[in-house]
């Protein structure tokens, strides 16, 4: 299974907008970081964790040629606003999201033009036009094609190869999923997590946990808070992501290493 990061950066991404601190002005390559989101690759079978708003330079930036599903971890803005360029991976068929119910309401809600079953409205038309509507029709009038699949806390669903389960865990007041796929465990924007969820994740051989700063945050860990849980886990490596802009790249690195790194856009890893 391989995993490439898309984006690894906080909702403003780094550099942030009109900021000149020591790491929005970095030259290092690996201070540059989109919002946060992944690929898994198994043999033929591809998914994406999150599409936030540069779905689309990642997407190229990587490489992506097919997609068969897109997980949700939530449906914050920097986690979901990248969803209409989906639409290049419906032409043939359509493309199943997968999240929670609450998540898939509020995407649903956010892009309702994509869920509805869309018909040309009655006009008048020539046979020309007539065939230029029934070509754009193939391709759904330009439109992304989606399935909705709910998941429930700690279904397990299967796409081609990969056998995944939705983890639960607190984002300040708000549950939101990670996702356990074989011996790697995927979980941004937590605050908390339960003993029932810690449970799911031990065994993990590599395991991404969002980290967002050192000083405390009400709806994010700190790098120490995901630390510890890192080493509770009893995994053999942590890429930490949903990083911001007060921290170097190589300061992660120099505190947290072994055990925990930054991850850095593009970023591939075997696991
Ligand atoms: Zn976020
Ligand atoms: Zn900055
Ligand atoms: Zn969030």
């Amino acid at each position: 299974m391989r995993i490439t990061f898309l984006g690894t950066g906080t909702s403003h991404g780094i550099p942030v907008i009109a900021c000149s601190c020591p790491v929005c002005k970095s030259s290092d390559y690996h201070d540059k970081r989109y919002r946060s989101s992944i690929m898994v690759e198994d043999g033929d079978t591809v998914i994406v964790i999150d599409t936030g708003y540069e779905f689309r330079l990642s997407a190229i930036r990587a490489g992506i040629k097919k997609i068969d599903a897109v997980l949700y971890t939530h449906s914050h803005s920097d986690h979901i606003m990248g969803l209409d360029d989906l639409r290049v991976f419906t032409h043939e068929r359509s493309l199943p999201l997968y999240g929670s119910r609450d998540t898939m309401d509020h995407i649903e809600n956010v892009f309702s033009y994509a869920f509805s079953v869309h018909d040309w409205p009655h006009m008048h038309v020539d046979k020309e036009e007539e065939d230029a509507l029934r070509e754009l029709k193939k391709h759904n009038y330009g439109l992304p094609l989606l399935e909705r699949h709910d998941v429930s806390p700690y279904e397990s669903f299967r796409i081609g190869s990969l056998e995944i389960k939705a983890l639960p865990v607190m984002h300040g007041m708000m549950e939101i999923y990670g996702y356990r796929i074989g011996k790697f465990t995927y979980i941004t924007d937590v605050s908390k997590i339960s003993e029932r969820t810690m449970d799911e994740i031990r065994g993990t051989e590599v395991l991404v946990l969002g980290a967002l700063r050192e000083r405390r945050h009400p709806t994010h860990f700190t790098f120490k808070e995901a630390y510890d849980v890192a080493r509770e886990s009893g995994c053999r490596l942590c890429y930490f992501t949903h990083i911001n802009h007060e921290t170097s790249y190589e300061d992660i690195n120099r505190r947290y290493a072994p055990l925990c790194l930054s991850s850095y856009d593009n970023l591939s890893l075997e696991v």
